[in-house]
Order: structure tokens, then C-alpha cells, then sequence
């Protein structure tokens, strides 16, 4: 960590100290070359962690999301900023469950969605997500719209 009162680049840490969740830690530093002390602080920066099936888990990353819904349209009848609307509609949904979801709620979140805006898409991330089968599953969902 660089002394910002000198710039020097190697600075010792004296202190640390965790909070009582153990989620941040406080570091009190010295700096060899002026002797300033200074504080920083160490924390995660995962907001949502999610759970695969397979169990492993995972940091929540909103940009494969997006590329999923994205994809989902093939390039088509949705504006960037539709996307965006709806990638931050799907995440805040998400959130309120928790700190941890499965990888299988978010998926039925994006399909209730699609499911409202867009016939093709729909068919599309379910077919991806769903991982159907065999293609008697998939034609029971296109049925649904029949
Ligand atoms: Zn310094």
C-alpha cells in the first residue's frame, strides 16, 4: 500500500483489527520513509453469492446476466436500454432473497420476465436454461403459448 502522504510504495502494517462479523479489516500502517501513519480498510465486494446446482457457489456476476438475456434475444426486439431496465429489475428481485440464491431461482426470475416481454425469447433462455431433455420437454413449452 503506497504512503499517501509520500508516495512511497512499501508501507508496514502495525495493527490489525477485524470487525466484530469479521467482514472488514482495519489496518493501521506506517510509512519507513516519512513515518506518517495511516489507516485502510479490507473488505469483500461480493454482494450476492449463488449457488450452482451442482453446490458450488459462486459470486453473482450481473454481466453474464445481461449477455444471457441478451443472447436470449438474439440482437432483436429489445433497446440497450430495455436491457439494462430489465437486467436491474431481475437483480433487485434477486436480491431481496437473500445474501445466497440458487442458480435456479435467478433462471425462473428471467423466464417469469421474458415470459411477459417476448414469446422467442422466452423459448430461447428456457431452452438454454431449462436444459430440456429431450425435445418433447420444449414443445410442451411452446404449447403453453398455442
Ligand atoms: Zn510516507
Amino acid at each position: 500500500m503506497v504512503c499517501p502522504f509520500c508516495n512511497t510504495e512499501d508501507t508496514a502494517v502495525i495493527d490489525s483489527r477485524k470487525n466484530s462479523e469479521g467482514t472488514s479489516v482495519r489496518r493501521r500502517r506506517k510509512c519507513p520513509k516519512c513515518n506518517s501513519r495511516f489507516t485502510t480498510y479490507e473488505k469483500t465486494e461480493i454482494e450476492l453469492i449463488v449457488e450452482k446446482r451442482s453446490g458450488n457457489l459462486e459470486e453473482f456476476q450481473i454481466e453474464k446476466l445481461e449477455s444471457g438475456i441478451e443472447s436470449a434475444f438474439g440482437g432483436q426486439d429489445i433497446t440497450e436500454k430495455q436491457l439494462k431496465t430489465l437486467v436491474e429489475n431481475i437483480y433487485k428481485e434477486i436480491k431481496e432473497k437473500g445474501k445466497k440464491v440458487k442458480s435456479k431461482f435467478i433462471g425462473e426470475k428471467v423466464l417469469q420476465h421474458l415470459k411477459e416481454m417476448n414469446e422467442v425469447a422466452y423459448l430461447r433462455y428456457a431452452s438454454v436454461y431449462k436444459e430440456f431433455s429431450d425435445v418433447s420437454d420444449f414443445e410442451k413449452e411452446v404449447a403453453e403459448f398455442n
